[in-house]
């Protein structure tokens, strides 16, 4: 009988459990909300935030018109996308860096919406769809903002915000445009975002040597469409994510993501989501936990934060 009751224990035990985590695990849907997109605009990155109290913030608009191709993710995807959020303003549009696939496709977007601020790394690079870009951000008097590392941006009274790149000195040569994209790590209690632009090796010996443990991010938007220039192993081992974003357009001809950096991902242990193969991702927390959504896909997860 003794025997028997253990058994019955158990068994309810174990029936419970499975509940019980999935419920501590789920979103309050009673406290506000930060929202975190990722836009699924091909071989580019759009991630757009939407904070608790209602602050808008676009980071890239993902590719845009040009001489190689008529595709413009701006006008197809990403206006439509933040018509169906019922966005009427944004305050903040990001440019991670001035190359084709983050900010042709915000054309579109300013051109389309009413836009408070527009933040750039402020490097001299010469193009002609970014001038066009200023050209419109002058003409419809958008304030224009340049930011360092270690800025502390006050855009929001809910959500930290830490600027990690560009340095105060603009890397030069090279890779310039990439290396001095904008890094930005947005913070909402417990549930951090990093969002890396196209940063590769010097960014990210910069960041991690001065920022070292500020890195630590539940989410990271893997650098750069996970190309082998960027997501060093110290750069993974002080940002610890839990799940890591890969902006990247199916057949790319880059061959984005590289397949040492998924492995290096994989043997990780975090978990990898793909634009190329899940479609757009959104990212729902109260700060503790998360929810994440597959709006092509119709799929919710759930997870929770670093204590
Ligand atoms: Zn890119």
């Amino acid at each position: 009988m003794k025997s028997f009751k253990r058994i019955i224990f158990f068994a309810v035990f174990i029936f419970f459990i499975p509940f019980v985590s999935a419920k501590s695990k789920s979103v309050n849907y009673k406290k506000p909300l930060l929202k975190v997109s990722f836009i699924d605009v091909g071989q580019g990155d759009s991630e757009l935030i939407i904070t608790p109290r209602g602050t808008v913030i676009l980071i890239d608009g993902g590719p845009g018109r040009s001489e190689w191709s008529n595709w413009d993710a701006g006008e197809k995807v990403v206006v439509p996308y933040l018509k169906s959020k019922g966005i009427k303003k944004i305050d903040y549009i990001v440019m991670s860096h001035a190359h084709l696939d983050h900010c042709g496709g915000l054309i579109p977007v300013v051109k389309k919406f009413k836009v408070k601020n527009f933040v750039d790394p402020g490097l001299d690079y010469p193009s002609y769809i970014y001038e066009e870009l200023l050209d419109i951000i002058s003409r419809k008097k958008i304030n224009y903002i340049e930011v360092r590392a270690g800025d502390r941006p006050k855009w929001d009274k809910d959500c930290g915000i830490l600027i990690l790149n560009p340095p105060k000195k603009l890397f030069k040569g090279g890779s310039e445009a990439n290396e001095n994209s904008i890094v930005l790590k947005l913070t909402y209690k417990k549930i951090s975002f990093l969002f890396t632009g196209d940063a590769e090796r010097r960014a990210e010996r910069f960041i991690t040597k001065k920022f070292k443990k500020q890195l630590l991010s539940t989410v990271l938007k893997v650098a750069h469409h996970g190309s082998q220039t960027s997501s060093s192993q110290t750069f993974l081992d002080w940002t610890m994510p839990i799940i890591s974003i890969i902006e990247v357009g199916a057949h790319n001809r880059w061959g984005h993501p590289h397949k040492v950096v998924l492995k290096r991902l994989k043997d990780y242990g975090c978990r990898v989501l793909r634009t190329d193969k899940d479609g757009t991702i959104e990212i729902i927390t109260d700060g503790i936990n998360y929810e994440v959504k597959f709006p092509d896909k119709e799929d919710v997860n759930y997870g929770e934060g670093y204590e």
